[in-house]
């Protein structure tokens, strides 16, 4: 029997995964796609669900991320109507408030600036009369509210969306798909996968390694084993409460250490997150602390103190950062393609990104896979590929 072979072999079905599989196969590339639990199982089911640019990112200078953010914004909510919705968020500042007013509104018009300034960058002061509307958003020493625009969605239906679009233009998935190994030949790699039916073999001329927290784990079983970088793990939870948040995100300061927090609807309830933890156990065993339960339930109560909802869940992600000196709210959230080798890159580790910029860094691993692969004519554009449920 022949080894089945593939262009491009992807180990990790989360956001990064899907969308390289869909690059892959809009540019004209057989693909395989090996997801171990379920599609979207890792940090692309954990996250805070937000399309946005980040407009935290402007106090770090992550300018040029922000920009690709919010861009990568508007294809999505062009592309995936049913997914990605506009949604309102209100920063209100207190007295208390670590950023003065000035100070919110010198971000938000960078903020639309980086926007474009289109329609929907622009922000405004809610006025005051309208504060009592807010949720039961506490009023008292309230000096002022604004208001902005980003987006909201569901992260596992988008991976699956994703996956669809990919496996519409050709692409295979194995789900379940244990990756075992891989060992590096003259034309590629031959790998070794678990899949329902056993131990299976194929043999791909790239490979793209978009395992999330488990990147570092699945190289260790690459021979021969390729450079690594050494990264952070870092554990953000979220709080799901009883009661719904009709008007939109609110966007507040963690009276404990004035870290940013989010307080969202969620299919008619309210989520809360999040944290960041350091973290350094298995992965798949990520949970949130009771610590960072308390933390979140006393934010939310500081600024709705009139919530009484019960806890209904709590979940944890995890954050790759390459490891540097700088705090871990200061360190680059930029994704970080890391190459096999710099000169012939035949594997690329995606490590660390957002959500919200998955097509942008899935177009960028194939510019760097391109020279390694045959020349192919592009079925597809991934900017205007639809996305549904
Ligand atoms: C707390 C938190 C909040 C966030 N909020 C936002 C947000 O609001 N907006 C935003 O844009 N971004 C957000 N992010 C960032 C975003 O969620 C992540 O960058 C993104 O989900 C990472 O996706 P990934 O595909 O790289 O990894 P993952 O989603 O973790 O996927 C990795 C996959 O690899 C699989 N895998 C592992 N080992 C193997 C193996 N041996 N064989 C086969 N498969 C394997 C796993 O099962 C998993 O499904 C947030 C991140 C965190 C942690």
């Amino acid at each position: 029997m022949t080894t089945p072979a593939f262009e491009i072999v992807v180990i990790g079905g989360g956001i990064h995964g899907v969308g390289v599989a869909q690059a892959a196969v809009a540019e004209g590339y057989s693909a395989l796609l090996l997801e171990r639990q379920a599609l979207g199982s890792g940090t692309s089911s954990r996250s805070s669900k937000l399309i946005h640019g980040g407009l935290r990112y402007l106090e770090s200078a992550q300018f040029g991320l922000v920009r690709e953010s919010l861009h990568e914004r508007e294809i999505l909510l062009r592309n995936a109507p049913e997914l990605v919705r506009r949604v309102s968020f209100y920063i209100p500042v207190y007295s208390s408030t670590r950023r003065p007013p000035w100070m919110i509104r010198a971000g938000l018009s960078l903020y639309a600036l980086l926007g474009g300034f289109s329609r929907y960058a622009r922000f405004e002061s809610v006025p005051r009369t309208h504060w009592k509307n807010l949720d039961g958003l506490d009023t008292r020493r309230l000096r002022a509210v604004f208001r902005y625009e980003d987006a909201q969605t569901d992260d596992t239906l988008l991976t699956q969306a994703v996956m669809r679009s990919a496996q519409t233009l050709g692409a295979e998935l194995r789900c379940p798909g244990n990756f075992l190994s891989a060992t590096r030949d003259e034309t590629g790699f031959q790998v070794h996968y678990l899949d329902n039916r056993g131990e299976q073999i194929c043999h791909t001329k790239s490979l793209v390694n978009a395992a999330g927290p488990w990147a570092n784990a699945v190289l260790d079983r690459i021979s021969p084993r390729p450079p690594i970088l050494t990264v952070d793990l870092v554990q953000g939870a979220h709080i799901l409460v009883e009661g719904d948040t009709y008007h939109g995100v609110y966007y507040v300061e963690a009276p404990s250490d004035g870290r940013a927090v989010f307080v969202m609807p969620w299919k008619g309830n309210t989520l809360i997150g999040t944290t960041e933890t350091s973290y350094d156990g298995d992965p798949g065993a990520v949970r949130a602390r009771p610590e960072e339960i308390a933390y979140l339930q006393e934010t939310w109560q500081h600024y709705f103190p009139h919530s009484r909802g019960r806890l209904l869940d709590s979940f944890a992600g995890l954050r790759v950062l390459p490891q540097g000196s700088r705090s871990v709210f200061h360190r680059s959230r930029e994704t970080v393609l890391y190459p096999d080798d710099a000169d012939r890159m035949r594997l690329i580790t995606v490590y660390g990104g957002k959500l919200t910029g998955y097509r942008a860094t899935a177009a960028k691993v194939m510019s760097l896979l391109r020279p390694s692969l045959p020349a192919r004519t592009a079925v597809a554009d991934t900017t205007k590929l639809n996305l549904s449920l």
